[in-house]
């Protein structure tokens, strides 16, 4: 185990418990855990650089900061996984009259969505701990990514989705061999059935907000954009932007790329945290209407949007969310279906990254952030980007043009 893992804290009462003493939830009150590390000894005792500099380019270089042993063996997609692409969008930055936009493109990872960076961490934790099966409840793109980690291992997969899941993902978790069950009810339903399935059979849950090993998955995303801003003006070790947009569903990718900043800010390796904007779907209303308020409790509201990453009626790890976008000055923004369409197809033009409607959400919190004068224009954003288009084939037919149907030359104007 990481020696520098000292526990995991109780989001609800605060309680830091053993590494070893906890599974997923608090046993005293069911709130969601959080890692815990000694940041002061990290500090004194491992550089930026050792981190930067490793020769391996995967997740698992940040090792002192992950609760799990880097999973060891041949280059598969999981011991292979991260460094994903920091691309600069200049033709965005020019429309919105921005400074400077990057685009994170998760949907570089092995199973095409930012998810892999957290089932990379479960499994890893499941081969450690002599795990035979794993469980997860997903809106699609965390089931594909569990199947795509267990891949090659010994590791027996088992998803639940809602029906309704595009057939796109569907196909991505059946292509490595999981067993899939379709729920007839929404994503919550499904996080309740896989629940009861794991105490029921033994298999060990990679769900949302019951893991806390996905977050410190999810983290190391915060660590690459942060070193790869860096190693564009030519520093070394890490550098914070402005601004972090994150689409956001149950809160997890947002709390867990917020983590990644403040514990580099925490050992001292960056100054200043960004402020996050969290962007939520218009039609699924739950965490944007708790954070109007001044409560941390959600109500479950039935979510109808086609964003299907991003369509949950109550966040599972809502309070980590809600508590990184209030603490870093950010804000909540609501995405339309329309608006997320339309936003596909200006990230595809202008950026050049083909992305599904829940990532699409992100660009549509840059110029909504914009208009409203939350963003300036000499700041410098990230959207972080979560999912590939090509899972979700049915939206992008729909943002995108028709094609010109031809018989010769003469055809052509
Ligand atoms: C899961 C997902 C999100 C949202 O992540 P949460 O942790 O649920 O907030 C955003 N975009 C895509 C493509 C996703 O699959
Ligand atoms: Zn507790």
């Amino acid at each position: 185990m990481n020696p520098y893992l000292l526990g995991f804290r109780c989001l609800s009462c605060g309680e830091l418990h053993a590494p070893d003493a906890v599974t997923y939830t608090c046993p005293e009150d069911g709130g969601n855990l959080d890692a815990v590390y000694d940041y002061v000894r990290i500090g004194r005792e491992v550089a930026p650089t050792d981190l930067t500099q490793a020769p391996s380019r995967s997740i698992w270089r940040f090792g002192p900061l992950l609760p799990s042993p880097a999973p060891s063996g041949l280059p598969t997609p999981l011991t292979m996984l991260g460094n994903t692409p920091l691309y600069r969008a200049p033709r965005i930055e020019e429309a919105l009259d921005v400074r400077a936009v990057w685009l994170k493109d998760d949907s570089r990872l092995p199973s095409s969505s930012f998810k892999d960076r957290a089932s990379a961490m479960v499994v890893a934790q499941a081969l450690a701990t002599g795990r035979e099966a794993i469980c997860v409840a997903s809106t699609g793109n965390a089931a594909g990514a569990l199947a795509a980690m267990c891949a090659g291992t010994k590791l027996r997969a088992i998803v639940f989705v809602p029906e309704g899941t595009p057939e796109g993902k569907l196909a991505g978790i059946l292509i490595h061999g999981a067993t899939v069950y379709v729920v007839r009810g929404s994503y919550n339903d499904a996080v309740r059935i896989a629940g009861e399935a794991c105490k029921k059979f033994g298999w060990y849950n990679r769900s949302t907000g019951t893991n806390p090993y996905t977050r410190e998955g999810k983290k190391t995303a915060g660590f690459e954009i942060a070193e790869q801003l860096a190693h564009w003006t030519a520093e070394r070790g890490f550098r914070a932007p402005d601004s972090v947009i994150v689409p956001l569903g149950d809160g997890n990718i947002l709390s867990g790329v917020h983590k990644g900043f403040r514990e580099l800010q925490q050992i001292g390796w960056i100054e200043r945290m960004p402020r996050f904007i969290g962007v939520t779907a218009k039609l699924a209303p739950s965490l944007a209407r708790t954070f109007t308020s001044v409560s941390e409790t959600f109500d479950e509201i039935p979510s109808t949007t086609i964003a299907s990453g991003i369509s949950v009626d109550v966040p599972c790890d809502g309070v980590a969310a809600l508590r990184a976008i209030r603490s870093s000055g950010g804000t909540v923004i609501e995405a339309s279906d329309e608006d997320m369409l339309a936003a596909m197809s200006t990230l595809a033009r202008d950026g050049g990254v083909f992305v599904e409607p829940a990532c699409a959400a992100a660009y549509v919190g840059l110029v909504e952030a914009r208009r409203a004068g939350f963003l300036r224009s000499s700041d410098e954003v990230v959207l972080q980007l979560t999912g590939s288009g090509f899972k979700d084939v049915r939206s992008a037919v729909r943002a995108a043009p028709q094609p010109h149907t031809i018989t010769s030359l003469d055809d052509i104007q």
